[in-house]
């Protein structure tokens, strides 16, 4: 390349910089993505009286995976963010697990699992449920939808980030929070691995029974077979959440990701003959608008550690920072944790230095005291994930041993303790509460 032509590429590539300097709007605090993590996050900072904006690429709330089990830990978070009280109501408290071993046809069940008190019981309830619950408490214009961040730049002799939309608008900011899930372009930004595949995926679907399903509604009946684990749950009296988990390749499952019948009707062929009438039953019942399959994904825990979570003032949460397997049910309630958590670090920042901005220090330092906090916690969900989902999907006879010994009479026994965490208040900043 001639050094003219170098010359002109170089003052092209500072005018752009300058242009995003002057030009972008700006917003002190931008949150990307607007699921479970972001939402939640968005509130948790405006009961500060922060005003954060909420970017998120698809053009309205998404609602895919049918249900959500929320435990202990996911009620104390939303008891936190003054949403509890919308859906605990609706949905009844679950107290016993029932497994039943496919190849034994023996049940094993678990009671009073998690029953910490009445509001802080497990409970499943609709994702759109728990989304709308969450959006309904933000103003209109703190989600911007149709907005997808595809890249991220320092501008020069500044701390502020320039973020690039997909649609060409540029937005600067002091403060990013990447909750974008799984593929999430903060967390590329920060330096994080790529979350791997588990080498299993989920069929999650609603079942419709118009007349009633009459199954125990406070029960969750699960089987575990050749390699998967299934079960459902009542969500009321006409609803029944089921899902399956089963060993996969990547791309092994791809003709099926756009087609929901053909999810149903693969799901149904396998288990026809060898699954319990009843399970059998519950997926033909399949609502089409709610069935999905996704790859199950999930990050090394060690990158928890050795990577950067937060970096100067941008930082992630939920599966942005910690994508696990399903197996603990605690990828959403954990990502509700992270938003308390989160803002109160940024809270208890703002409310030591008798401020109601952030300077680029004071942000920074209150991510860091985020990232620290998250970091033990959520490495030890994923692992103990993927421990759960490797003894309830193997079948050898030592595994099984295991699982039956270990996971359900201790291991089992044990999960209040992991799952109901307090992840704590948030501080009064000026006459916010
Ligand atoms: C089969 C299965 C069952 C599960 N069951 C449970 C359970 O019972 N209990 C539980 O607690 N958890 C469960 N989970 C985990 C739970 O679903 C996730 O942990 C949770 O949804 C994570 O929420 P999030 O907001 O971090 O990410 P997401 O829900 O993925 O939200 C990310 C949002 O960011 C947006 N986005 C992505 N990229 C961009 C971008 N570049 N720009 C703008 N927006 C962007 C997306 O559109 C999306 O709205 C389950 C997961 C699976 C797969």
């Amino acid at each position: 390349m001639s050094e003219k032509k170098a010359e002109k590429q170089t003052l092209e590539r500072d005018l752009d910089v300058q242009r995003e300097m002057m030009e972008g709007e700006y917003q002190e605090i931008v949150i990307v993505g607007g699921g479970i993590a972001g939402l939640a996050t968005s509130i948790a900072l405006r009961r500060m009286g922060l005003q954060p904006l909420v970017l998120e690429g698809s053009k309205e709330l998404r609602v895919t995976g049918a249900a959500i089990s929320l435990a202990p830990n996911a009620w104390r978070a939303l008891e936190t963010l003054g949403v509890a009280h919308k859906l605990t109501p609706f949905y009844a408290p679950l107290n016993t697990m029932v497994f039943t071993d496919l190849s034994s046809g023996k049940t094993i069940s678990t009671n009073s699992l998690l029953n910490i008190s009445d509001d802080l019981s497990l409970r499943s309830v609709h994702r759109k449920a728990l989304l709308e619950a969450l959006a309904e408490e933000l103003p209109p214009t703190a989600i911007r939808f149709g907005s997808k961040l595809s890249s991220i730049k320092n501008l020069p002799d500044s701390s502020l980030l320039a973020l690039h939309l997909e649609d060409g608008t540029v937005i600067k900011t002091k403060v990013l929070i990447g909750c974008d899930g799984v593929r999430s372009v903060v967390a590329q930004w920060l330096g994080l691995l790529q979350p791997v595949h588990s080498g299993r995926s989920a069929v999650r679907a609603i079942a419709v029974f118009p007349n009633g399903h009459g199954f125990t509604k406070n029960e969750v009946y699960q089987v575990l077979g050749e390699g998967t684990r299934s079960g459902f749950i009542p969500l009321n009296d006409k609803e029944v959440y089921w899902f399956m988990t089963y060993k996969s390749h990547l791309d092994q499952d791809a003709d099926l990701w756009k087609h929901p019948e053909l999810i149903r009707d693969t799901v149904l062929q396998r288990i026809e003959k060898a699954f319990p009438a009843k399970f059998v039953e519950v997926v033909r019942k399949s609502d089409l608008e709610t069935t999905s399959l996704a790859p199950l994904i999930f990050r090394y825990p060690w990158d928890l550690f050795f990577g950067h979570v937060s970096k100067g003032n941008v930082t992630v949460a939920g599966d942005a920072m910690h994508p696990m397997t399903p197996d603990l049910g605690q990828g959403g309630c954990s990502a509700l944790e992270d938003a308390v958590v989160l803002a109160r670090n940024l809270g208890e920042t703002l409310q030591k230095d008798g401020r109601t901005e952030f300077d680029e220090k004071s942000a920074e330092e209150a991510l860091k005291k985020y990232a620290k906090e998250r970091r033990m916690r959520t490495a030890g969900l994923i692992t103990g994930s993927l421990l759960s989902g490797w003894l309830q999907g193997e079948t050898g006879w030592l595994v099984k041993m295991i699982r039956n010994t270990i996971l359900y009479r201790y291991l089992f026994s044990k999960l209040p303790q992991v799952v109901d965490y307090d992840c704590g208040k948030l501080p009064v900043i000026g006459s916010h509460s």
